[in-house]
């Protein structure tokens, strides 16, 4: 089959690679010159909301999907006609804003953080007496990587949090004091079968995801999350991957946000499940039904971001994933996965990979 995808990244690159060992044939489109996807396929180099180049890539191909969520949703409706697009529009289109995000969070009981919506200072003031200090304030569409957001401690900084963010549609969200964050990662196909992952512990810095861990021992824990990744996949009629982002507080999980898409603290799949989330995208997509996401071991994957130091590439720790990204300030450029055979062994051995690439 021949499968068009819209963004040529890392992501790009990863279902890429698995779409070929499953004997598909992958194009692209995205606006850099010399994206990571390139060594998989041909990339049309336009930008996203180009219609015409859109138009090109749908008529090469069987099937479009698209590995980054800021496409701009009205450009891709139209070629939905002609073409399958997976996973559906509406997912996408409700990814792309927070409010709509968290609505459809709500409408599913799956529990989320307070908040409220902020289009002035003094709906902020509103949102600081509403739910309580600190809050987060996010910008509604167009955020990633922790960016286009701030922590408000105290009402003096409303001010500064407008200066810094405001300006655009906001969401103020309840600052979680969480024990610890998780992703449930999971494909559905169009016949309807599901096949999730087990949960992934993530750690951040900065907004910008460091290490993930799985599985996570709690069976509890797990059995709810994929309770409502499911409740999500079937309320979209979704096909392809799902990420959902949760806080963990106690027993209980919080929504923050979801990606339709694969997820970079779903990278460990690649050497750390029977299937990985780029093959059961590919599958999935490709009108197939997942495949097993049995974990036999215990993976770590820790992110290369800024630079890939030599130390990292001369350890032989893991299996190194270079995206052939320039590096940049806060750029992801690689990852580094360990599979291990205990939990313990696998913390060990990703705390190693993580004091190399410091
Ligand atoms: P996001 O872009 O919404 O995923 O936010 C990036 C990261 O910022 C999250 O993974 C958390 O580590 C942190 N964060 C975001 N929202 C909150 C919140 N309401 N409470 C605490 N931490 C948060």
């Amino acid at each position: 089959m021949r499968i068009g995808i819209i963004g040529a990244g890392q992501l790009g690159q990863m279902l890429g690679f698995a779409a070929r060992e499953l004997g598909h044939e992958c194009f692209f489109l995205d606006p850099a010159e010399r994206p990571p996807a390139a060594r998989v396929g041909p990339v049309i180099q336009a930008p996203f909301d180009d219609s015409v180049a859109l138009s090109v890539l749908a008529e090469k191909v069987d099937v479009m999907t698209y590995e980054f969520e800021n496409v701009p949703v009205e450009a891709l409706r139209d070629l939905g006609k002609t073409v399958p697009i997976y996973p559906p529009l509406e997912a996408l289109r409700l990814a792309q804003d927070r409010l709509d995000e968290k609505q459809l969070f709500a409408r599913l009981d799956i529990p989320l953080p307070g908040y409220h919506v902020v289009d002035s200072p003094d709906d902020l003031h509103a949102a600081c007496d509403a739910i309580g200090l600190p809050l987060v304030v996010k910008t509604r569409r167009l955020g990633y990587d922790g960016k286009g957001q701030f922590v408000l401690k105290v009402k003096d900084q409303i001010d500064e949090a407008w200066e810094a963010v405001g300006g655009v549609p906001l969401i103020a969200e309840q600052w979680v004091p969480f024990d610890y964050e998780v992703s449930a990662i999971g494909a559905r196909s169009v016949h309807g079968d599901i096949a999730a992952y087990c949960l992934t512990h993530n750690e951040h810095a900065g907004g910008i995801l460091r290490v993930s861990r799985a599985p996570v021992d709690d069976e509890a824990l797990t059995a709810k999350a994929q309770a409502y990744l499911s409740r999500m996949l079937e309320h979209l009629d979704y096909v392809g991957v799902l990420a959902l982002e949760l806080f963990v507080v106690g027993d209980e999980l919080l929504a923050n946000e979801f990606a339709p898409r694969v997820h970079n603290s779903g990278h460990w799949t690649i050497e750390g499940a029977e299937t990985s989330q780029f093959a059961n995208h590919v599958l999935t997509v490709s009108g197939s039904r997942p495949a097993s996401t049995a974990v036999p071991g215990h993976a770590g994957m820790v992110n290369l971001i800024g630079t890939i130091p030599d130390a990292a590439r001369a350890s032989g720790q893991g299996t190194l994933h270079d995206y052939g990204k320039a590096p940049r300030p806060g750029r992801k450029l690689g990852h580094i996965t360990v599979v291990a055979d205990s939990a313990a062994e696998r913390d060990v051995q990703t705390a190693a990979v993580s004091e190399t690439v410091k």
